[in-house]
């Protein structure tokens, strides 16, 4: 880069020290006709106190002059400055003085008397051009240093945006592995404690049947100490509630209940909702200010809302493959999958499995003299008290018409006769609307109890032998229980180990 100096000229200002007037007039005239800024001095003393105040950009002096020496001059510059550059002036005769002042950091030399001003000229200009490199080669460094600065702050920035969408992509991959509501919460709830530092995070579940906010999962916590922690929103008028909820930052009663459960005041809390429903409420037990944090954390949530609707509804699309739609029992097609799981563990666990199919008796009858609809109330109430008379193991299906069948795990055929037995009092004694005008003068049902692997060698056996008990029930007398009895000549798979039934005594 070569650089123009007579362009630059009037940016640099020199002073001249000299005891004789004729020089320092014609330096003046030829330094100031180039274009340079020019102040002139008869003494170093004065020189050095104008010095002090405005530094030039170079400083030509004589050597010998009254008072302070040009040697003395440069010393007290060089204490001053390293910028100033000094051209010394001397004599053809002191060659040697000259040389000692470049050793004591002179730029250069001019000798007196001029032959030509235009080599002072030069000498002045290489001076300047060395100056105005080495300032552009300090910007240059500066320009350099700022662009270094801004690529550090820029690398550090598309790392944490890195580490960001690395944390993003697991939470999506993890999630589309799960396909269970409760599962893809907690995967959700275990991310988010990991972001924010393992921090406690619960999630509360809105209720609306119940209208309350209820802790259903936890992480970095065990939710068996959060059971039964949550908020009652009856306090709050109606029409607020859905306004609480969306901003529960704000909502008193969430405050006091971190405050007394978990003893702290500062929390976030996050409002969770699909397109369909409000789902809950995410608190993360400390303040999360970081902007990074914060900006995955929304990401989080808007993932998690997509992955929960995903998961709300194959939930929904899997009940109704296996769910009757009327009573809200298992159907059929859940029924013969659930028995053939059952025998299959059954022949593995040595425990018995029993069936209870069971019809209601004339219930053409009750349809024809209360109209279907009636019919359809009917049945729904007689699933509602299979429903809840049934253990939490036992299997519930509607299987037909006015047909239910009972799948009864580590259950032998005694033990699902008595349970038979007691269900056909409790349907005989329940008061069902139009009972008395059936043909029994009730609501009664007929049933066929089997069991593997005493009386059936397959769950395909199991359920003809059910299903030929509950016909020999109806031949009977109906509002009766029939067992299957093995056929002749039958060999169980194995002798099935004896049940303890719930009163501690042994059944079988
Ligand atoms: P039994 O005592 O021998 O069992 O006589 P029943 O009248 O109960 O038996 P049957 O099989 O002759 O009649 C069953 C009736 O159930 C016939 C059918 O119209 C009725 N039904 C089947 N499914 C439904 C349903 O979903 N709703 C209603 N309301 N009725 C149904
Ligand atoms: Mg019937
Ligand atoms: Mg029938």
């Amino acid at each position: 880069m070569s650089t123009d100096i007579t362009k630059v000229r009037k940016d640099f200002l020199c002073y001249i020290v000299d005891d004789e007037e004729s020089i320092r007039g014609i330096l003046q005239e030829a330094l100031g006709a180039a274009g340079y800024q020019v102040e002139l001095f008869p003494t170093a003393d004065l020189a050095y106190a104008r010095i002090k105040e405005a530094p030039p950009h170079v400083i030509l002096s004589d050597i010998r002059m009254p008072g302070m020496s040009g040697i003395q001059l440069l010393e007290k510059v060089r204490e001053l400055s390293s910028d100033i550059q000094f051209i010394v002036m001397t004599s053809h005769a002191s060659l040697e003085t000259a040389i000692n002042a470049i050793r004591l950091g002179a730029y250069d030399y001019l000798h007196k008397p001029f032959e030509d001003l235009a080599d002072v000229i030069t000498t002045v200009d290489r001076t300047v051009e060395m100056l105005f490199l080495q300032y552009q080669n300090e910007q240059l460094l500066e320009e350099l240093g700022h662009k270094n600065k801004a690529l550090t702050s820029l690398n550090a920035r598309i790392a944490k945006e890195k580490e960001e969408v690395v944390r993003i992509n697991t939470l999506m991959s993890q999630l589309a592995k799960v396909h269970d509501v409760n599962e893809t919460i907690q995967v959700f709830l275990d991310n988010v404690s990991q972001l924010c530092a393992d921090e406690k995070v619960i999630f509360l579940r809105y209720l609306p049947a119940y209208n309350s906010l209820m802790v259903s999962h936890a992480s970095k916590i065990s939710i068996e100490e959060l059971r039964k922690t949550g908020i009652n929103l009856s306090g709050i008028e109606p029409k607020l509630i859905m306004d609480n909820l969306k901003n529960p930052q704000g909502m008193a009663k969430l405050s006091e209940l971190m405050q007394q459960v978990f003893n702290v005041k500062e929390f976030l809390a996050i409002p969770v909702e699909t397109k369909e429903e409000f789902v809950g409420i995410i608190v993360v037990c400390s303040d999360v200010s970081d902007v990074s944090v914060r900006r995955v954390f929304d990401s989080y949530v808007q993932i998690f809302q997509v992955s929960y609707s995903n998961a709300a509804l194959q939930k929904r699309i899997h009940n109704m493959a296996i769910k009757d739609p009327l009573t809200g029992l298992h159907n059929r097609r859940y029924f013969n999958d659930k028995l053939d799981e059952e025998v299959t563990r059954s022949r593995r666990t040595k425990m018995p499995v029993s069936l209870v199919y069971m019809d209601i008796d004339h219930f053409k009858k009750y349809n024809d003299q209360n109209g279907h609809p009636m019919g359809d109330q009917l049945l729904k109430m007689v699933a509602t008290v299979l429903q809840k008379t049934s253990r939490k193991n036992d299997v519930v299906c509607r299987i037909g018409g006015e047909e239910f069948v009972l799948i009864l795990p580590h259950t032998d055929s005694r033990g699902a006769a008595i349970k038979a037995e007691k269900l056909r009092r409790i349907i005989e004694a329940t008061k069902f609307p139009f009972g008395e005008k059936q043909p029994l003068g009730m609501i009664s049902m007929s049933m066929g109890v089997s069991e593997y692997p005493s009386v059936s060698g397959d769950a395909e056996s199991l359920v003809k032998a059910a299903d030929e008990a509950l016909y020999h029930a109806k031949q009977t007398s109906r509002n009766c229980v029939a067992l299957a009895a093995p056929p002749p000549g039958f060999k169980p798979d194995f002798e099935p180990i004896p049940v303890v039934s719930a009163d501690g005594q042994r059944r079988g």
